[in-house]
């Protein structure tokens, strides 16, 4: 069943990963981000949706990850809106991830996942413009190079993607001075459209500024240690593996990171390692 967090927006929460699919259901468009996981969880937003007749149906990407996009193909009719730049992630390994879990896990789709060809697409920011709310949306980097946030202004409700979720720190796949950059947007978000409730794309919501803020903080100075750190280990000399091993200590939350976050957590540091000798 869905969860609902305003008027008319509900949460559906995937069984994997903790997906979160929301749900917008109003006069001018009915509007859902992020359709996921399982068909039969798909189903059941499709068929939800479908209840309410709207004149205009849009499906917003938050970004290129498979787990984000795999769903849309159950609406017929909506017009798929998400950043430019998804045209330029490598889509071949987004079908093959999506297909590597569906043959783990026995999933059976009835359509063969293709990736999506967008009708809608913005550089900056874009308005999708809806009776009493307006839903603003912002290109957020850092994360993926498509990443976007969601808006809703009257409603005070910002949908992040894969920010700010409580049960992952910051998975820089993209660019770490462009997630630090998305973090401060965060921040000028949560202030100027006075935001109440983050949804990320993972986990539960943040209600509240308290919590809000207080995730936003948690991943800046996450991010701020992985980068300080890695700039000192390397300007002393130290050799790859050497610093790896030093930053695979850095606390997230002040907790050791371990288990399957560590592997994520490596991959960040194989990245800024990169940025820092690229420069
Ligand atoms: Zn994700």
């Amino acid at each position: 069943m869905p969860y609902q967090i305003a008027q008319d927006t509900y949460i559906f929460q995937s069984c994997i990963w903790q997906t979160n699919s929301c749900v917008i259901l109003n006069e001018a468009a009915n509007i859902i981000i992020d359709p996921c996981y399982f068909p039969v969880e798909i189903q059941v937003i499709e068929d939800f949706v479908s209840r309410r007749k709207s004149f205009n149906k849009y499906i917003i990407f938050t970004h290129s990850d498979f787990d984000h996009i795999v769903g849309y193909q159950y609406f017929k009719g909506a017009k798929l809106l998400g950043h430019g730049e998804m045209a330029r992630c490598d889509r071949e390994a987004q079908v093959l991830q999506a297909r590597e879990i569906d043959q783990t896990y026995y999933i059976n789709r009835k359509t063969p996942f293709l990736f999506p060809e967008l009708d809608l697409t913005f550089a900056s920011d874009f308005r999708v413009p809806l009776k009493g709310d307006e839903l603003a949306l912002f290109h957020a980097p850092g994360h993926t190079a498509d990443s976007i946030f969601i808006v809703s202004t009257a409603k005070r409700v910002l949908f992040a993607g894969d920010y700010l979720s409580d049960l992952e720190f910051p998975f820089i796949y993209f660019d770490s001075g462009a997630y630090s950059r998305t973090l401060e947007l965060a921040e000028k978000i949560v202030r100027d459209f006075q935001i109440e409730i983050v949804v990320p794309g993972h986990g539960e919501l943040a209600k509240g500024r308290e919590e809000i803020f207080e995730r936003i903080n948690n991943d800046k100075e996450y991010l701020a240690n992985l980068l300080e750190n890695a700039q000192d280990l390397c300007f002393q000399g130290l050799q790859e593996k050497e610093i790896t091993e030093v930053l695979k200590g850095i606390k997230y939350r002040n907790e050791p990171i371990e288990g399957s976050m560590l592997k994520m957590h490596e991959e960040n540091i194989r990245l800024i390692l990169k940025e820092i000798q690229s420069f």
